[in-house]
């Protein structure tokens, strides 16, 4: 006989499993054949599954079977984890109706303005990649500034919904018990307050002097190319609109490399050198740009027993591979998974692990021995552009980390208080922690111009800690399978410690068994201090 906890888990999966993959079949149909049809089974496949994970009573039977088992050694260890997950899933839904409903309907408006405005440059509507255009290519300064304040003038619109949206998400946490949505988020996310500042300080110290130093070059050459003193560069002079990666002077192109290349082939031999399949995930895939269709990519696990899917829009250049290379890292995770666990800890332990295996993936193209081995690029044409290569690598990790010291101490600030001079904040944490100077006698709400505030909250730390990961794995590869490209060794090591334990294991268990320690920045400090 079951236990009554092994009942309840076993019902809330029965009922909870059509919901998740309904929704992941409404969610592939929409991205990949839009229509007015598809929105709707999907908008319905939503709200499906948010109204059960908001039901009190099964909230109240999980809370209940959790606090049972915390008091019994002899538990199934398993079982425990599965209705942790559940616990954690439920949460965040036990909001009163209205105040769900209040979210939602705020989220929804807020994300079709960013859908539908578009900037203007004297009186000319330009949409995102021709603001993108001009900061890359532009040597007029003016013409940047147009294009840069363009990029920003979707805060204005924005800024007050995000605010109202952030008191909203407060009052749902508040109503909980939790000091504030980011306490929420994170405690619902797995992840501790006090030890991601922790880190987050780890990554300042780490990253404050190299950076400092990259930067100084790189302004010395944007000065020369502009015409000015390095203390007149402002925000328009680097590529970027939020600096969220190196503008050109402090970067290397390959896209030549791969102008005749086969990706879908490249994707295949990376992989295959592993000894990890990713054929079946090929058949299902969605690879090539079309009308109707995203202009983005990810990476989707349909049913949880086989079906992953990646949507892409492939075209020859280094972005495209490293974005190839980086969804199929998703989505072996996926596959390799042990399909004997309980679907509901059937998948990646944590966004921060997946993201890492897909960042550890996506680095190789600016891997000398991948540019040898897998793409085929003669020796010599591959040492002669090594060094750049690595530097270019410290660049772009040295930039992105800076960057989400920004937006996450931003973050924190935002919900702790959503009626703080917000304009003002935001520029002293750009000009702290990314070194520019503010445009002089700005107040505007540049921070609102962010989407992810409004789309994705209290996410962006998973890309640093997915980062950090990235790098502990790679020191581990290195010591024990002699590194990544064509070590099927490496791949057996991934699939062994990472992919198989699925979330049957917390991240930071999963992350200490796989790599000997628990996850820090270290690493990452290592790779930044090892110059070319
Ligand atoms: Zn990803």
């Amino acid at each position: 006989m079951p236990s009554p906890p092994a009942d309840l888990v076993a019902r809330i999966e029965a009922e909870l499993r059509p919901l998740e993959v309904e929704l992941a079949e409404a969610w592939w149909e929409s991205n990949t054949r839009s229509s007015e049809a598809a929105d709707v089974r999907r908008t319905a496949a939503e709200l499906a599954r948010r109204s059960y994970l908001a039901d009190a009573e099964t909230f109240a039977a999980v809370r209940a079977a959790r606090e049972d088992l915390a008091g019994d050694a002899d538990a199934d260890p398993l079982l425990r984890r599965q209705l942790d997950v559940l616990y954690d899933a439920f949460v965040p839904h036990q909001v009163s109706a209205d105040l769900r409903r209040a979210i939602v309907e705020l989220e929804t408006t807020v994300e079709s303005t960013f859908n539908n405005f578009r900037g203007s440059i004297g009186g000319r509507r330009v949409d995102d990649n021709a603001i993108a255009e001009i900061l890359r290519t532009s040597d007029d300064a003016d013409e940047r500034r147009a294009a840069w304040e363009a990029s920003k003038q979707i805060g204005p619109e924005v800024a007050n919904r995000i605010r109202e949206l952030a008191r909203l998400r407060n009052q749902a946490a508040r109503d909980l018990g939790a000091r504030d949505h980011f306490a929420l988020a994170l405690a619902t996310g797995e992840l501790d307050e006090a030890r991601l500042f922790a880190t987050l300080d780890d990554v300042d110290r780490a990253t404050a002097e190299p950076f400092a130093a990259w930067k100084h070059e790189v302004d010395a050459s944007l000065a020369r190319r502009f015409g000015c003193a390095t203390g007149d560069l402002r925000p328009w002079h680097y590529d970027d609109p939020f600096f969220q990666s190196p503008p050109a002077e402090g970067a290397i192109a390959i896209d030549h490399l791969f102008a005749d290349a086969d990706l879908e082939a490249l994707t295949l031999r990376t992989y295959d050198g592993l000894g990890l399949d990713v054929r079946p995930v090929l058949g299902h895939s969605d690879l090539y740009a079309r009308e109707g269709k995203s202009q983005h990519a990810f990476c989707i696990d349909i049913d949880r027993a086989g079906d992953v899917r990646v949507l892409c829009n492939v075209e020859p250049s280094e972005r495209w591979m490293d974005t190839m290379l980086h969804e199929f890292g998703h989505a072996i995770y996926d596959r390799e998974c042990d399909d004997t666990l309980p679907w509901l800890v059937r998948g990646a332990a944590h966004a921060l692990t997946t993201e890492g295996i897909a960042m550890l993936m996506g680095r190789l193209p600016r891997d000398p021995r991948w540019l040898r081995n897998v793409a085929e690029v003669d020796d010599d044409a591959v040492a002669a552009i090594a060094p750049a290569l690595e530097e270019a690598r410290r660049a772009a990790l040295l930039v992105f980390a800076r960057w989400v010291l920004v937006m996450t101490n931003f973050e924190r600030r935002l919900y702790a208080d959503p009626d703080a001079d917000l304009d003002a904040l935001w520029w002293d944490l750009v000009e702290r922690h990314q070194l520019l100077h503010r445009p002089d006698g700005r107040h505007a709400p540049d921070w609102a111009a962010k989407i992810h505030l409004a789309a994705a909250p209290v996410y962006y730390q998973n890309y640093l800690y997915g980062e950090l990961f990235a790098s502990q794995l790679d020191a581990t590869l290195a010591a024990r399978t002699d590194g990544l490209v064509d070590q099927r060794a490496a791949g057996e090591l991934l699939r062994t410690d990472v992919f198989a334990p699925g979330a049957s294991l917390r991240w930071d268990d999963l992350v200490t068994r796989a790599t000997g320690e628990p996850l820090s920045a270290s690493h990452l400090a290592r790779q930044l201090n090892r110059r070319a």
